[in-house]
């Protein structure tokens, strides 16, 4: 399979579709999943047009895990987090529905178990609020 412009996050990338963003800079985007897995679930894409870990270009790579680095801590204590979980898929036998490279952050607790993957769709008055934590924790002096 060969990169597809037209992919959900292609879209939000350029504006198309509407996210609801915590994080950008010049080579990565950080936005609220709609469907979450658990409360704060965030997904971080590179600007880069990789599909998958495949073809992904490794200063790209690079951009995202700091990108990631940065928004997990303020997920974990926006959220009070037991754990953080990464997800990565790699071609719908992996799980992968959306085909622009993405990392999932996932809050989780001890003994709580996850809500399915692509599952029910949140309020996006709750993402919003959501987001707002998140934001408010990246802009938090020496967070
Ligand atoms: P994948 O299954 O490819 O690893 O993950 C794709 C993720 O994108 C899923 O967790 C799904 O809930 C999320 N998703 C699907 N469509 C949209 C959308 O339009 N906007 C946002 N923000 N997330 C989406």
């Amino acid at each position: 399979m060969s990169y597809d412009n037209n992919n959900i996050f292609a879209k939000i990338l350029r504006g198309e579709l509407s996210a609801v963003t915590v994080y950008e800079d010049d080579a990565t985007l950080a936005f609220m999943d709609v469907m979450p897995q658990s409360p704060g679930h965030t997904l971080v894409v590179p600007r880069y047009p990789a599909e998958n870990l495949f073809d992904l270009d490794l200063t790209a790579g690079a951009a995202v895990l700091r990108t990631v680095q940065l928004v997990a801590r303020a997920v974990k204590t926006a959220f009070n987090a037991d754990g953080i979980m990464l997800n990565q898929f790699n071609g719908p036998a992996a799980g992968q529905t959306v085909f622009h490279f993405h990392i999932h952050i996932v809050p989780r607790y001890e003994n709580v178990p996850l809500r399915r993957h692509t599952g029910d769709m949140e309020d996006s008055a709750v993402l919003q609020e959501q987001a707002q934590r998140i934001r408010a924790e990246l802009a938090r002096p020496g967070a």
